[in-house]
């Protein structure tokens, strides 16, 4: 398999290292002068990784940083990973946890908003801070992670509540956790009658593709069936061990892989970006599920799209590409109020007997009822 990294660090490093997925966890780029050794960081992103560090920590995956261009600070990967001075700004409809997902946990670690579905914070750690995360209120700080005994009290809550029908494993990075830990939670949770269906929220896939290996398929085949939602949002993440591993994931771990984008300014706010995005993942085997309007957390609003501007990138591509490929633009509304579709409006006209709809072309075509 090819490696595809311009990483000078993946030249002083065995293959046998580089493909070890607690190796690239351990050597996490976490420093100003570990950066510089793989890019040319602009005095913007110099004076940023300073003035940002209180506010939400910085770190890397030698892989990941290796996708980056050492020389354009605008790399889509380096804007996801490199703080910038906005980061700072917080505006009027900043929150710090826009989604209210504290004020709904009856359990540590466990927020329960919608009747049916839990969410469960399992690690409070990622390979990668992203600079967009909703979750930056706690991810990346090493205090309130779960212990044990809050996993056993979240345990004990699902199996008390029996309108629960599906379990969200998320985080930080759910697979942070050992193959060992991941198999006794997936047991217990599939052990419960009641438990529809268990869904892992990881962006390991795109930042640690290596965590995806055999151990872990062998866990993730034992629980079938295990949904895995990942996070991709440009296509230069779709690299060959990407595909390797999605393959790996689905063949192996008989795992249904599905992705959440996020669409962000500067970085895929573009039909040809997207589009891209979409048929490329389609093509390893994961299915476009949501583009995500970037939620209101603080020190984000630099990477925010009007919303105008995403519903018309959306009806473009959907008059273009295989529904197939085409995920469902949404927003998560601030203040817990959940998810909302963002639809194009193609219906033009209704008529006594008939409506007029507008085609992705402008195209007028009228149909009967
Ligand atoms: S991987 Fe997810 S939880 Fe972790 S920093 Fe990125 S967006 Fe936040």
């Amino acid at each position: 398999m090819e490696l595809v990294s311009s990483n000078p660090k993946q030249k002083s490093v065995s293959e046998s290292q580089w493909l070890d997925w607690k190796w690239q966890i351990q050597n996490r780029i976490k420093e100003e002068a570990e950066l510089e050794e793989y890019i040319h960081l602009s005095s913007e992103e110099r004076e940023a990784l300073h003035s940002c560090a209180e506010v939400f920590s910085f770190s890397t995956t030698p892989y990941y940083l290796g996708l980056a261009d050492p020389k354009d600070p605008n790399c889509p990967i380096r804007l996801q990973v490199i703080p910038r001075k906005e980061e700072l700004h917080v505006r009027p409809w900043d929150r710090r946890d826009p989604l209210a997902e504290e004020s709904h946990m009856p359990v540590k670690g466990v927020t329960h908003r919608y009747p049916d579905r839990a969410l469960w914070y399992l690690s409070h750690v990622c390979a990668v801070y992203c600079r967009f995360c909703t979750r930056k209120r706690k991810v990346s700080q090493s205090f309130g992670t779960p212990g044990l005994e809050d996993w056993n009290d979240a345990l004990e809550y699902f199996r008390n509540h029996s309108e629960i029908k599906e379990v969200i494993l998320s985080g930080g990075d759910p697979l942070n956790l050992s193959d060992s830990k991941l198999d006794y939670l997936l047991g217990e949770l599939k052990a419960i009658p009641h438990i529809n269906q268990v869904r892992i929220h990881s962006r390991y896939p795109v930042t640690l593709p290596m965590r995806i290996n055999s151990e872990l398929c062998t866990v993730l085949r034992k629980h079938y069936p295990v949904y895995l939602i990942t996070h991709f949002n440009h296509p230069k993440e779709l690299t060959p061990l990407v595909k390797e591993r999605i393959e790996m994931l689905a063949k192996e771990g008989a795992v249904t892989v599905l992705n959440q984008a996020v669409l962000l300014k500067g970085i895929n706010n573009s039909v040809e970006t997207l589009t891209e995005l979409f048929y490329g993942l389609t093509k390893i085997g994961i299915k476009p599920h949501y583009l995500h309007q970037c939620d209101e957390v603080f020190g984000s609003s630099h990477f925010r799209v009007p919303i105008e501007e995403g519903v018309e990138i959306m009806k473009q591509i959907r008059g273009r590409i295989s529904g197939l490929s085409v995920p469902l633009y949404v927003v998560d509304l601030t203040g817990g109020g959940g998810k909302v579709p963002l639809p194009a409006n193609y219906l033009e006209e209704t008529k006594s007997s008939s409506y007029v709809f507008r085609n992705y072309k402008g195209d007028l075509y009228e149909i009967g009822f």
